[in-house]
């Protein structure tokens, strides 16, 4: 069954529990988080096959990502472990409850080091995808990143393997200049875009929504909305459609934006039509904002119906 295959870098994660600054941590929890592989949990665990690409460190944090995601039954033959760097490192401060700072240690990571190589000696898990979904991050780790993009991205569409591109901006990677840059020569073979409304603006270089639309258009254009819902702009041109948050009890917002696209993908892969695509992308992002963790929150199917259970509920 062709599932869904994606490439990027995934790094190990430090963080407190505790609100406060970091320096009075008593101890800190270790996890993992990249963007590419969070989805590639959500949708497995919503069934379909998911493969994650890239390279990790020969160290223990490296260990630790492949570790993970094989727990979670992604698939990591097209993985390698780069012994002359290290895997990158991600630090999270709960300052506040409200404000977390992140800082990032991913300079000269292995992540960083993927090469057009990595790509093709994973060529067949790509053309035998359902699926390939990429982000705007990791064309701005290297050129030799970008570089395996680029060349995922080729495998992919001579296959007719469709596309899918979260923009998924991280200014402490580059400014709105570098990312019109290396995503431009992705834009016309995407057959799936998604971001928040102010990145698709800066992808555009425009200052509203119908204009940054006009000049995107081509891919399915997915505006994700954080608790106000997301919409739709289909393809063909058609009406957008827009659909609200489900309201849940919100711990943390991070993580929501890969949970709703894990669940927008797993619909397609489903062969299910865009209203339901939307229906079931609003459903998993939802349910990662329950839990203060990137991932981890997200739902099994036969999870889905628990967000309408009432406060209180034990299920025995
Ligand atoms: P991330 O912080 O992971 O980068 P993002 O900015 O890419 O997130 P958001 O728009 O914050 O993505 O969230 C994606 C989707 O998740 C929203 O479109 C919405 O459907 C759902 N969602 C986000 N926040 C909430 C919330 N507080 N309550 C319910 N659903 C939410």
């Amino acid at each position: 069954m062709p599932g869904l295959v994606t490439l990027g870098e995934t790094m190990a994660v430090l963080g407190s529990p505790r609100p406060g600054p970091l320096r009075h941590a008593p101890h800190l929890e270790l996890s993992i988080g990249g963007a590419e592989s969070n989805v590639a949990i959500g949708v497995r665990r919503l069934g379909h096959p998911a493969a994650w690409i890239g390279r990790v460190g020969a160290d223990e944090f490296g260990a630790l990502v492949l570790e993970r995601l094989r727990a979670e039954q992604v698939e990591v033959s097209g993985a390698l472990v780069d012994p002359d760097a290290p895997t990158g490192l991600l630090v999270k401060e709960q300052r506040t409850p409200d404000v977390t700072r992140v800082q990032y240690y991913r300079t000269g990571s292995a992540g960083s080091r993927l090469c057009p190589a990595d790509v093709d000696a994973a060529a067949a898990v790509i053309t035998g995808a359902g699926v390939l979904h990429i982000t705007g991050i990791t064309p701005l780790l290297s050129p030799s990143a970008a570089g395996a993009v680029a060349r995922a991205v080729e495998l992919a569409v001579a296959a007719q393997v469709p596309v899918s591109l979260d923009v998924n901006h991280r200014a402490a990677l580059g400014g709105a200049e570098l990312l019109r840059e290396r995503l431009a020569p992705l834009l016309p073979h995407l057959s799936h875009l998604f971001g928040g409304e102010e990145e698709l603006l800066l992808l555009a270089d425009a200052t509203d929504e119908p204009s940054a639309v006009a000049r995107l258009g081509g891919p399915e254009l997915v505006v994700k909305r954080g608790a106000r819902g997301a919409s739709v702009y289909p393809a063909d041109g058609g009406p957008e459609l827009h659909r609200a948050a489900v309201p849940v009890r919100a711990l943390d917002p991070v993580g929501a934006g890969d949970a709703f696209v894990a669940g927008y993908l797993t619909a397609l892969l489903d062969g299910a039509p865009v209203a339901e695509r939307l229906r079931l992308a609003c459903l998993t992002g939802a349910f990662a904002v329950t839990v203060p963790n990137d991932w981890s929150g997200q739902p099994t199917r036969d999870e889905l119906g628990l967000l309408d259970a009432e406060a209180g509920t034990t299920l025995r």
